[in-house]
């Protein structure tokens, strides 16, 4: 069975955690803390012949541990489609020849206002104004995302969007894609510059690099025991709060969602394939504006 996103729940008793599948409550284990016991439902998935490397989507979520706390106020998530969708870029195969390479590089400059490092990828300027064409979205998802360049492009199905309130859409600039094989579902793309940009953090080691040609860089967290793989800064934050907003840098534009407003959401008919990462609040003490990373080799 290929990779599947399932909807789980989970419950503390006296002796630590169990978390199980919504759909085939069977599919359970436990374990003294919530990290054993998620290990041991991906064991249990398999066993029962479940996706092999299964990702789990909890309502309600996880519980925070420990050193989560600093980073959960406000408590948000970045939401996205669990599955890469093919666009018509050209395909560069191994021992592709100069001219091959150059043409699929080239296919990434036609969706930035500047074009993309030849080096690393990352765009000179923002996302422009031509639509992305996709030729392949996973049947029954209503998410995905796209490699343009050294980013993503995110992608929501029409009923995923139609589940936020009008309000909330407001804060979200979408633009049709263009299907070559048409399915039931249309998608929309998140485009705009990102409301809120992930900033670093000074009391956690970053991972990434920065180009020594464009001098871009590319970061985030893989700290262990630490869920947050980006952060955004609290003071950066709207003072009234949306549920919906997006967040990111100038050429990855993601959707960020606040838990209570996702949780709200989660298991609903237009969710289906999306998952949460949890995204970390940092307060102004340890917020790194510049990062001093590794040069790209
Ligand atoms: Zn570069």
């Amino acid at each position: 069975m290929e990779d599947f996103v399932y909807l789980c729940s989970w419950k503390a008793d006296n002796h630590g955690f169990i978390v199980w599948l919504k759909e085939h409550p069977h599919s359970k284990a436990a374990g003294r803390t919530i990290g054993e016991a998620v290990e041991w439902l991906t064991e249990a998935v398999r066993a029962d012949g479940g996706a092999i490397t299964p990702t789990f989507e909890f309502t309600p979520p996880l519980p925070a541990n420990g050193g989560d706390y600093q980073f959960r106020n406000p408590d948000l998530v970045t939401v996205i489609g669990d599955e890469r969708f093919e666009t018509n870029q050209p395909r560069v195969q191994a021992f592709a020849s100069e001219t091959e390479r150059r043409a699929a590089a080239e296919w990434n400059n036609q969706f930035f206002t500047g074009n993309t490092c030849s080096k690393c990828q990352i765009p000179s300027g923002p996302r422009n104004d031509r639509l992305l064409e996709l030729t392949h979205m996973r049947a029954g998802y209503d998410g995905g995302f796209v490699s343009v360049g050294a980013g993503i492009r995110c992608v929501f199905s029409e009923e995923f969007l139609n589940l936020l309130t009008e309000q909330e859409r407001q804060f979200l600039e979408l633009r049709p894609v263009a299907a070559i094989r048409r399915g039931r579902k249309r998608f929309f793309e998140l485009v705009g510059l990102p409301r809120v940009s992930f900033v670093g953090v000074s009391c956690l080691e970053s991972s990434g690099w920065e180009c020594p040609k464009c001098k871009g860089q590319c970061f985030g967290y893989f700290v262990k025991g630490l869920p947050f793989r980006n952060f955004v800064a609290c003071a950066d934050l709207p003072s009234a709060l949306p549920s919906v907003f997006t967040v990111g840098s100038y050429w990855n534009t993601e959707l960020c969602i606040t838990t209570h407003r996702w949780n709200s959401l989660v298991g609903k008919k237009g969710t289906r394939g999306l998952v949460s990462h949890p995204l970390g609040a940092v307060p102004e003490d340890y917020v790194a504006r510049s990062l001093k990373l590794k040069l790209l080799e």
